[in-house]
Formats: structure tokens, sequence, C-alpha cells
């Protein structure tokens, strides 16, 4: 992968290979950071680059910032348009995966909360492998972090170190990826997304109080599903896994990805299923722009 020409670091745009943070800062050492990951797609036709609830992700920073008592939070308005500005400045005319995060930056302590630093990095996005055929899922021996220890609705580094551990298991005992369950036993979410399954004609995903991060594209896709289907957030128990017809992945990374086995048992017909494949277009139209709908959701890029 070629590296971009430039980075945002803490006031201005940077050629790439200077958006370094010191050994010496309280993120580097403790995880003392907060961050977004969010897509950018081109839309060729249009010749345009849209980043995908460019708004709803950065509301998201400000909240995980006034969560881990950040001083000085940067506001969401300042953030977005830096990002919106160093796409632009890169000139991307393909989809792009930006990664935006405010660090304590000094030295000290754990419980140092500033002064803070802001890196945006561009880089051109990489498909995920299991989008087209679906991926094979682990549940983990891993419980997710409950919400009293570390909380997962926010976006801090440190938490991603849970899903890590449970990730790199699956890995090495053969899976795509890992599904964790909650201390009380429930379906939680992966690594870095969010689950849902099909049964009997509806879709359902875990509640929001289930230990999972407060997920943008499992509220778009929760808009996108077909009116004839009910959508349900609702506790899931882990034998349900093997009575879905259906089942998916999504998250600003992992977009719609399906899941077709979990713990090696096929689910459904052990293929990627109608209504994974439907919705997977129906976010794809969306995000590109090439329906109408929502356009509130997509922020262009390339403006005079
Ligand atoms: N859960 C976790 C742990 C994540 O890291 C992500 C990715 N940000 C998601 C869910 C999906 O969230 P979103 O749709 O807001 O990207």
């Amino acid at each position: 992968m070629t590296t971009p020409e430039y980075a945002f670091l803490n006031d201005r745009i940077v050629p790439y290979a200077q958006a370094t943070v010191p050994v010496s800062s309280v993120a580097f050492k403790f995880g003392t950071a907060v961050f977004e990951g969010i897509r950018g797609y081109w839309n060729a036709e249009q010749e345009q680059m849209y980043l995908f609830r460019l708004d709803d992700h950065m509301r998201r920073l400000a909240y995980s910032q006034r969560f881990m008592r950040f001083e000085n939070p940067y506001p969401p308005g300042e953030v977005g348009a830096r990002v919106a500005e160093l796409v632009r400045a890169n000139g991307f005319r393909k989809n792009v995966h930006i990664m935006a995060t405010a660090f304590v930056a000094g030295p000290g302590g754990p419980g140092v909360c500033g002064p803070l630093g802001l890196s945006i990095t561009a880089n051109p996005r990489t498909d995920i492998p299991w989008g087209e055929t679906g991926c094979r899922v682990q549940v983990s021996s891993w419980q997710r972090v409950p919400d009293t220890a570390m909380p997962m609705r926010v976006k801090c580094n440190a938490n991603y170190q849970n899903g890590r551990l449970a990730a790199v298991q699956a890995h090495a005992d053969g899976y795509d990826t890992a599904l964790l369950l909650n201390t009380h036993g429930k379906v939680s979410e992966g690594p870095g997304m969010c689950f849902f399954m099909v049964r009997d004609g509806r879709i359902v995903t875990p509640t929001l109080a289930s230990d999972v991060l407060e997920s943008i594209t499992r509220d778009t896709v929760i808009r996108l599903a077909p009116e004839c289907m009910e959508v349900k957030a609702r506790d899931i128990d882990r034998s349900e896994l093997v009575a879905a017809d259906e089942a998916f992945f999504c998250g600003s990374a992992w977009e719609v990805t399906p899941i077709i086995a979990i713990d090696r048992q096929a689910l459904g017909k052990g293929k990627v299923g109608p209504v994974v494949r439907a919705l997977r277009k129906a976010y794809f139209d969306l995000v590109c722009g090439v329906v109408e709908a929502h356009p509130e959701w997509r922020t262009p890029v390339y403006v005079d």
C-alpha cells in the first residue's frame, strides 16, 4: 500500500511521515486516546467523494472526549472540517478509510487529561475480504468488557485490546473473526463491528445496553431494513445463533459483511442469504450516493 502524501497533526496538514507522537506521551504509554473510523466513498459518475455520516462520527468523538474527561476537547465542527480538508489535500479519487484521533499528547501518568493532540489519516480503503462470500465466526471464550469496568460505548483506543484478544484467538483457531458474549452470557458484538441475525422473518440485533459501541452503521442498517420486516433490538442467547437463517456484521469498516458459519456450524443454507444481500446493496447505493435518500448523511468533499 502506498503512503498518502499528507496527514493532519494537531493544527496543520503535514507530510505523512511527520505525523508521529512522542513515546513519552500519555496516549502512547496508556492508550489515552479516542478515535473515529470514517469512510469516504468516491462516486465516479458525479466526480465526488462522500464522507458517510461525518457529523454523527464527530458527535461521537466529542462524547468520547467528554466521557474521558479530556481537557479542552476538540469541537465536532472543527474536526469535521479538518477531515474534509485532509481528503481534499490528498486529492483522493477512490474510496478511503479515515481515522481521526484525539489523544493526550503530553507526558505524565495515566490520570493526565491534557493537553490534547489531534491526528487524522486517510488511506485508500482495503476491501473486507468476506464481503461477497461471507465470514466464518468463532464465539469467543473472551467476554466483552462490561460497562461497569470500561464502557464499550466510548470509542477509546484502549478498549480495543478486548476485541483484539478475541480476534487473535479466532485467527489462531482457523476462523475469520470472533463474536463476543457479554458478562451476562448474551451476544454482544464483534471486535470492531455489530452483530445482526435474521430469524423467522425478523431482523434482530443486541440492544445498546449489551456492552456494544453505539454504532452509526447499526442505526443506518435499522433504517434501511425492508418495510415488510420487523427490526428488533433485544437480548440474543448464544443458543439462538444456530437457529438464525442469516447473520451479518456491520460497521464503518466492515460495511455489511455476511456471516455464513458460527463455531463451524453453517447458518441457514451455509451461504450468503437474500436479506443480507439486499441490505448490502442498499447500503452501498446509499453511501456512494447512487440513490438520493438521506443526502444529509453524505458530506461532499470536493466543493468550492
Ligand atoms: N463495534 C465496535 C467495537 C467498533 O469498533 C465499531 C467500528 N467503529 C463498530 C461496532 C461499528 O461502529 P460504526 O458503525 O459506528 O462504525
